[in-house]
């Protein structure tokens, strides 16, 4: 046989990738939840030995359904750990964790039953995946849009809500959150490819893990909760920039604020208010509708001064009377924003809104989003300004012809303003440098580097 170039690369790959140990017990649909397993596993690089002594770590796929079997399944796990010691339990007899680690504590890992996900996650985890260009079109840290600096991480799908303005529940279905850990796996992979800010999203961030009852699960060694709060102090614990977007005003999410003030995520929450009028609020059927925001901004700046808010608004939405508009003006004044986008309100094809009464006309709707932009815009501007003269760390975007366009704690990309630095052409992309700030209009604001 004469090997090329190549297929000495792929016999070397082979020779070097981790290998996995399967035991599979059980009935057909365990056996099917095996090969699933094995192919994801296989197709990621992972090679399948048949003995203990080869193999870097096992998998045992357990069955519970009479006594037998479940003296079977302890005694296999046992084997295995005998034999090899690092070994991650799956399958029915994964309900009853209690029970397997009463036996064998040094299990890595248990799950229950068609936990294919999971368990490739837990693989992960206790041995990386094997990364090579011959073998893998794919980098560690998958496709990106993006630039390399930083990346959008979905925690979730689909939405629980029913806004009246809104079809994403019709055409996503209702919230869907992924697993902590599973968030955590890839948060983790961008962070060790080089990603310095994570912009977390889905439709409903606050809701995270509603869906899935809060569930705990395991994240080197530690207990976390499927959970807005404990997936943001878990990300906290990158070290890099973690930025939420999409957050609703629950009650619960006065518990990330502090976070935010030590520092451990950034003090930034995209926070899509949509309106002030408790009237209107009830006919787009906003989430959190009934609470008081306002008060809820000032305990939010009391425990985090630099806190950035950002917001969207509809104006013109069906019914919006002219003094539920200035109701608007007024939160406006009193929120004291950051940063605020705003929209006439449109009817979408299928949305509930689009049957209210009272549709505003169409000048009316432009002549109040115009009148809105110029009220907050004096707002965004005053706030800007007051910024001037301090020193922040900022992340460099990109590096032009004139200098470094970068942004500050307080601005997403795309959405919020820039910092500019005058000349400094010999910074890099996705550097985090400390700029003295010097001037600011409206939007965008002008330093040098301290
Ligand atoms: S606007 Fe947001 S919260 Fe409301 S239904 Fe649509 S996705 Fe859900």
């Amino acid at each position: 046989m004469k090997f090329t170039a190549r297929s000495l690369t792929l016999i070397e790959n082979e020779m070097t990738a981790p290998q996995i140990g399967f035991i599979s017990l059980g009935c057909p649909k365990a056996l099917v939840d095996s090969e699933r397993i094995l192919t994801k596993l296989r197709s990621e690089g992972y090679i399948i030995s048949p003995t203990y002594q080869d193999a870097d770590l096992v998998v045992v796929n357990t069955c519970g359904f009479i006594d037998a079997a479940v003296e079977e399944s302890l005694d296999s796990i046992g084997e295995a750990l005998a034999e090899n010691g690092r070994v991650i339990v799956t399958g029915c007899l994964g309900a009853r964790e209690a029970e397997i680690r009463a036996r064998h504590p040094q299990v890595l890992k248990v799950t229950g039953a068609h936990a294919i996900d999971e368990v490739v996650a837990s693989v992960h985890e206790h041995l990386p995946p094997p990364h090579n260009p011959f073998l893998s079109l794919l980098p560690p840290q998958g496709i990106k849009l993006t630039p390399d600096h930083y990346a959008y991480l979905k925690i979730s799908e689909g939405c629980n809500h029913r806004c009246t303005f809104c079809i994403i529940p019709s055409m996503r279905g209702d919230l869907v959150s992924r697993p902590v850990d599973d968030v955590m796996l890839e948060a983790e992979r961008l962070a060790n490819a080089g990603v310095k800010e994570l912009l977390i999203v889905s439709q409903d961030t606050s809701a995270y893990g509603l869906d899935l009852k809060y569930q705990a699960r395991d994240w080197k060694g530690r207990n976390v909760k499927t959970r807005f709060y404990d997936l943001a102090e878990a990300l906290g614990d990158l070290g890099i920039w973690v930025r939420m977007h999409y957050v609703y005003p629950y009650p619960h999410v006065d518990e990330v604020i502090p976070l935010m003030a030590d520092g451990k995520i950034l003090p930034y929450l995209d926070i899509p208010f949509q309106h002030a009028s408790p009237r209107i609020l009830k006919l787009m059927k906003r989430p959190a509708a009934s609470q008081n925001n306002l008060e809820r901004i000032k305990a939010w700046r009391n425990i985090c001064p630099d806190i950035t808010l950002r917001s969207t608004f509809i104006v013109g939405f069906p019914g919006e009377t002219e003094q539920e508009f200035e109701e608007l003006l007024d939160f406006m004044t009193e929120a004291q924003l950051d940063r605020v986008g705003c929209f006439a309100y449109s009817p979408v094809k299928g949305a509930v809104a689009n049957d209210l009464p009272d549709s505003i006309p169409e000048d009316i709707k432009q002549e109040r989003l115009a009148r809105f932009m110029a009220h907050q815009s004096e707002i965004s501007e005053e706030r800007l300004q007051r910024r001037v003269g301090r020193i922040e760390t900022v992340l460099i975007d990109e590096v032009v012809e004139e200098g470094a366009v970068a942004r500050s704690k307080a601005d997403a990309p795309e959405i919020d303003g820039q910092v500019f630095i005058d000349g400094a052409t010999h910074l890099k992309v996705g550097e985090f440098v400390d700029v003295q700030l010097e001037e600011a209009d409206e939007h965008d604001m002008w330093g040098f580097l301290a």
